[in-house]
């Protein structure tokens, strides 16, 4: 079956297709068990297969190593905010975050709750349109950790770099750009992602997180927020989100099946550029994020002229192209543009763009 339109969510997001159309073939009866995977034990045999399967394949994918727990737990990105204080504060008082846009700013502020934080660095004097330069960092040599966001989902800004720290475990909110491109796990202390951008569905959050960083929690946290706990149960201390866990797996699949993480790199570098290519052409669309650090997952634009914007979105929508509004914090249009999405979408988007600049420009 096609794909009835092309869905620009920056989350939850477009899924493969082809994932999609295997869940639905396995949704009444999963590989001969008589049961829709939503209809099984946690603990059975057949869904522990399917939550090895699926583990095993992230780690291929991502190349993690053994001394690295994955953790497959809920409550989304908002919930790590806290976890990472209550689990990595160990016996430190203070921790270093980076602040280059929004989502920094809600981790900023969570992580205040428990820990000093220190701001080492903000984007925010150029409306969070750039990373700021490492050298002018001001970090502290004995925080517990430090915090920086890979991707802002919202403004569009990216890392293709990875903080260079020795001696402080280094911790990534990678929700948005998880899987994009391959990343070395050995360089960090924890990684983080809610599942429902480049993963799978809402409901799933990933935790990647080095063993000796575990089994140091704040008094008073929840067992439901101790990292350890999850890693001793094989992240089923209780009823993990099953059918998201599945999900997720088939899209491990589907990603390996397309070469792993260097081909998407390939695709998703070859989709963002020709975007912004037509966003840098003339003076009818424009992106004001910094070349060096323009995000290849979302892609934020703005019209010259703000009027045209409601019948960007309306023509846009008619042409099979949804959910292009951009955050309400910044306006105007933002495409995200995940692994799932295919080139085709980005060429159909392209194809719009180009044709309502020639009618309005
Ligand atoms: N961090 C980033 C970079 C995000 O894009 C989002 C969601 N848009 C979050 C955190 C929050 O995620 P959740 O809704 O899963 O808590």
């Amino acid at each position: 079956m096609k794909q009835p339109v092309f869905n620009f969510s920056p989350g939850p997001a477009v899924l493969p297709h082809a994932v999609l159309e295997q869940a639905q073939a396995e949704l009444l009866d999963w590989q001969g068990s008589g049961m829709s995977v939503m209809e099984m034990s946690h603990r059975g045999k057949e869904f522990m297969s399917i939550a090895a399967q699926a583990e095993a394949d992230l780690r291929t994918l991502m190349a993690i190593p053994n001394n690295y727990k994955v953790l497959f737990l809920q409550g989304g990105a908002h919930s790590q905010f806290a976890m990472i204080p209550m689990n990595l504060a160990r016996s430190k008082q203070q921790a270093d975050y980076l602040d280059t846009g929004d989502w920094s700013l809600k981790a900023i502020e969570e992580g205040k709750r428990y820990l000093d934080i220190n701001v080492i660095a903000s984007s925010a004097d150029s409306h969070y349109s750039t990373i700021p330069p490492f050298a002018t960092w001001q970090r502290n040599p004995t925080a517990a950790y430090l915090h920086y966001t890979s991707n802002e989902t919202i403004r569009g800004v990216e890392f293709d770099w990875i903080p260079e720290v020795e001696n402080v475990p280094l911790v990534v909110d990678m929700s948005s750009d998880i899987l994009a491109r391959p990343i070395d796990v050995s360089r960090f202390g924890l990684i983080y992602a809610g599942a429902q951008k480049n993963i799978g569905p809402a409901g799933l959050t990933l935790v990647i997180v080095r063993e000796d960083l575990l089994g140091q929690v704040l008094d008073g946290t929840p067992s439901m927020f101790n990292y350890q706990i999850y890693a001793e149960t094989e992240s089923m201390y209780n009823t993990p989100p099953t059918y998201a866990w599945y999900l997720s797996g088939l899209v491990f699949q589907w990603l390996l099946k397309q070469g792993g993480l260097e081909a998407m790199a390939k695709l998703n570098q070859r989709k963002a550029e020709k975007l912004y290519a037509v966003i840098d052409a003339g003076d009818f669309y424009n992106n004001p994020v910094d070349p060096d650090c323009r995000s290849w997952m979302n892609v934020p634009f703005t019209l010259a002229n703000a009027s045209l914007e409601k019948r960007f979105l309306d023509e846009a929508a008619q042409a099979g192209l949804v959910t292009l509004k951009g955050h309400r914090l910044v306006g105007g249009m933002r495409a995200s543009i995940y692994n799932a999405m295919p080139e085709e979408g980005v060429d159909a988007l392209i194809a719009f763009m180009r044709e309502f600049e020639a009618k309005n420009g």
